[in-house]
């Protein structure tokens, strides 16, 4: 695999950019792999690519139904954030963050971490509360987050109505090294980085069944024929339920579209994100100019991976007050994917009742943010045949214990 440079883009300027290869091998799959991992969103790919950098298990393969990055991955509004509630659900999102903040370097392409800041606002006086609970929840865990007051927020984010009547802000809580990251580059470049280790990232491969024997996983069946493998690990986001239904057992996982909007490329306005949990959406520019928006999940079960009009309205009616300069914004394009939410709106990376299979799902709307950390976590489990200190509070068996890790605050719309 050829790597990237500042050398090689000269080379290539000089010569009419002919010589650039191709970036990803397209790989046919073979009749066996040590592990297989289906679906090749951002928790697929970064759980091979750490399976086979932290664990020397490059004998994989992952499994795309569709193309690289082509579910939630690719239709994310890219924010990173780590300021959750929960001890182990700072140590993974915190984990995922400061992993993001050396991605581009180590899997040697641009992912376009973009740490501007995250000001997560309080327009309710149980919302200031809550928040000024995670700010010292977050000092214990080592994670630098602040509640901010209001005039503060003003300086942060100029073209926010701080003394809104129906929702004021009365204060927000801030990280500074919140951000965002090209949601494409974070797949292409774990898939990139897969392929240098030998990793086959098998495209147009859906998986339509789920061999055992004797109660131990011994293939897959899919688009393009059988494939054997002593451990599969299933990361299919918003499919979860159905490639369990294949393994024969259930998950606590419902599937809702969620949907996100961006305006028309305008000048510079806003250099932070910045989400109103109580009004129900969220905002943040883009390098092109768009606002990039975000509003709530769909509140019925469904798999539909598009917009809907009435989702473009209810959102942008609700930011009208918070952010006035969107009433003259012209809409552009809008799109949805279905995301996989728990109970307790934290994720699930277990082992399951069929040996050898494991999964990791449940991110909900809030996924993108922990692709390195979960991707780590989940390679780790899988090589070890148990989970390790990260994946391990967020078994299966919490459910059946109640054991929940309560995250309805963190998450809520703020992804
Ligand atoms: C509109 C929207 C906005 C969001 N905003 C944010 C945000 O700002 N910040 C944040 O942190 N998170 C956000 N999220 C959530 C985040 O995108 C997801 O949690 C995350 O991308 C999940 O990644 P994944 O790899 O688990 O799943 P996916 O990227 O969905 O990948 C799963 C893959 O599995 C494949 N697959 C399914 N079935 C099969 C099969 N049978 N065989 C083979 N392959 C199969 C699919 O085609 C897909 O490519 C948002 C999500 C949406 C939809």
């Amino acid at each position: 695999m050829t790597r990237y440079s500042a050398f090689a883009i000269v080379r290539e300027a000089l010569r009419g950019n002919a010589g650039w290869p191709r970036a990803l091998p397209d790989a046919a799959p073979r009749q066996r792999y040590r592990v297989i991992v289906v679906g090749a969103g951002g928790h697929g790919l970064a759980t091979a690519y750490y399976l086979a950098r932290n664990h020397g298990i490059a004998d994989v393969a992952v499994l795309e139904k569709g193309w690289l990055g082509g579910g939630n991955t690719g239709r994310n509004t890219t924010i990173i954030r780590s300021n959750y509630l929960r001890d182990p659900s700072a140590a993974v999102y915190e984990k995922s963050r400061s992993l993001y903040e050396t991605l581009s370097q180590e899997i040697n392409f641009n992912v376009m971490f973009s740490p501007r800041g995250v000001l997560m606002l309080a327009q309710t006086h149980h919302e200031a509360r809550a928040f000024q609970r995670t700010a010292r929840a977050n000092a214990l865990q080592g994670i630098k987050t602040e509640y901010v007051a209001p005039f503060r927020a003003q300086e942060l984010c100029p073209i926010l109505n701080v003394r809104g009547p129906r929702y004021p802000v009365l204060g927000g809580l801030w990280q500074p090294r919140g951000g965002t990251a090209r949601h494409d580059a974070v797949a292409w470049g774990y898939a990139r980085a897969c392929a240098a280790m030998g990793v086959d990232i098998v495209q147009n491969c859906a998986v339509t069944g789920i061999r055992r024997a004797g109660g131990k996983v011994v293939g897959v069946d899919t688009a393009k024929g059988p494939i054997d493998c002593d451990k599969l690990c299933i990361v299919v986001a918003g499919h979860s339920g159905q490639l369990a239904e294949m393994a024969g057992f259930r998950l606590p996982v419902e599937s809702v579209a969620l949907q996100a909007l961006v305006s028309e490329p305008v000048k510079p306005l806003m250099d932070i994100v910045v989400m109103a949990n109580t009004v129900h959406g969220y905002l943040s520019q883009s390098d092109k100019g768009e606002m990039v928006i975000g509003g709530g999940a769909d509140g019925f079960n469904n798999f539909t991976q598009r917009g809907s009009f009435h989702h473009i309205e209810e959102t942008v009616r609700a930011l009208c007050e918070t952010f006035p300069v969107i009433s003259r914004l012209k809409m552009l394009r809008q799109w949805g994917g279905v995301v996989d939410m728990t109970g307790d709106r934290s994720p699930i990376i277990s082992k399951t009742p069929v040996e050898g299979v494991f999964i990791n799902c449940g991110w909900g709307t809030g996924g993108f943010k922990a692709i390195p950390g979960s991707g780590w976590a989940t390679a780790e489990m899988v090589a070890n045949g148990a989970p390790g200190h990260l994946a391990g509070p967020f078994g299966l068996d919490r459910f059946r214990e109640g054991r929940m890790i309560d995250e309805s605050v963190a998450a809520a719309v703020a992804h």
